[in-house]
């Protein structure tokens, strides 16, 4: 049996939620997408919740929601999936990237302060930044939120890793240092929907204009046009907008999967802490950051010691595929895809993350994964990196 890196979990209860729309009145643009997003909303303390088909979507009418268009620029790292970039340019926008701390490998703060220093001296400060909460652990918001006030930019939090993890002891999500979170619900993230993602913010006129151009740019509110409605039937188009709904099959999916999140963290954090004890002294660097406690641990990733082993970061890769272990890597730095080095990004023009890239694998962590697969995950790795 092929061990992957991460995938869902379905119950019967979620199976019987999804059956149950497919027998029902409305499988789109019904009441379980609003009752997914108050579940969310309530789980993570924001106030409001826009559910969508994926978190690219999502990103995208975040972006949008806080003006960002052609001439703005946005930084994000460079580890992270190209989706934190691509939001920009969707919007017209140019993307710039800071690169990672290596012991959180979060947006570097040395990094960002001195990198923003620098672009108001030359008059080309970012409108958002876009900090990713990396495997789960959360960014240090206090110190970007401060830094946001100080240079006039927005934040988005992509938490597309982090639901269930948890800042300063409350819920990413709350939106307490940021303007807009992020959340992804494909099926190797800590719930899914099939496909899905959800914004949350705390300001009425974000969410509404998220709103808004999830569905076409159209409203059916009176108010929000420009003359009294010709009829019952009536709506106006007043802004260009998309069809980024959600449907109602995968909202009962997310209703469901939501009963059993702290389950699903719980035991992550179970075979994040048994790796953790198999891999001790072994030519290995954890992934430790300082607050795991409060992580979802979306990923488990370790980092080789290349100078203390014999194989190749490309060899203990392929090996442990062909051990039938599915062992990735995360990421790629945005910056090295062939579609960004167009847009004039170098190698070498973000070390660490590069550094970073040459060394790290992701290891299986998900709800599903047996201990005996777990074990075979160790001892496959420890006999390659003597
Ligand atoms: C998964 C992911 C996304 C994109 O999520 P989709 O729901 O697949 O669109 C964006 N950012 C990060 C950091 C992710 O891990």
């Amino acid at each position: 049996m092929y061990i992957p890196y991460g995938r869902q979990n379905i119950d019967q209860h979620d199976i019987d939620a999804v059956i149950d729309v497919l027998r029902s009145d409305f499988l789109t643009q019904g009441a379980l997408v609003p009752g997914f997003e108050n579940c969310v909303a309530r789980y993570c303390g924001s106030e409001y919740a826009v559910a969508t088909n994926s978190a690219t979507s999502a990103l995208h009418l975040a972006c949008l929601a806080l003006g960002v268009g052609p001439g703005d620029i946005v930084w994000t790292t460079p580890l992270t999936f190209v989706a934190s970039a691509n939001c920009a340019l969707y919007c017209g926008a140019k993307v710039d990237f800071v690169d990672i701390d290596p012991a959180t490998l979060n947006i570097s703060l040395v990094e960002l302060e001195e990198k923003l220093a620098k672009a108001k001296k030359n008059g080309v400060l970012p409108k958002v930044i876009i900090p990713v909460h990396f495997t789960g652990n959360s960014c240090d918001m206090a110190a970007i939120r401060k830094l946001s006030f100080q240079y006039g930019f927005k934040v988005i939090e992509d938490a597309s890793h982090a639901i269930g993890s948890s800042y300063e002891n409350k819920k990413i999500g709350n939106c307490k240092y940021s303007d807009i979170t992020i959340f992804s619900f494909h099926p190797v993230k800590i719930i899914t929907t099939g496909e899905g993602g959800m914004a949350v913010c705390n300001n009425k006129k974000l969410a509404s204009q998220m709103e808004l151009l999830r569905s076409h740019g159209i409203t059916r509110d009176s108010s929000s046009m420009t003359h009294e409605p010709d009829g019952a039937w009536y709506y106006q188009q007043i802004e260009l907008g998309f069809n980024y709904r959600m449907t109602e099959l995968q909202a009962a999916l997310g209703l469901s999967q939501m009963q059993r999140i702290e389950d699903f963290i719980s035991r992550r954090h179970v075979i994040a802490q048994k790796y953790d004890e198999a891999f001790k002294g072994k030519n290995l660097e954890i992934h430790a950051h300082p607050n795991r406690g409060q992580s979802s641990l979306h990923l488990y990733i370790v980092q080789l010691k290349l100078s203390e082993i014999t194989r190749s970061h490309k060899e203990v890769f392929d090996c442990m595929r062909e051990l039938g272990i599915g062992v990735n890597l995360h990421y790629i730095p945005v910056h090295l895809h062939p579609y960004y080095l167009a847009l004039g990004f170098q190698p070498g023009d973000f070390g660490i993350a590069e550094k970073y890239y040459q060394r790290a694998i992701s290891l299986p962590i998900y709800y599903g994964l047996t201990d005996k697969e777990q074990q075979k995950v160790i001892d496959s790795l420890c006999g390659l990196i003597q």
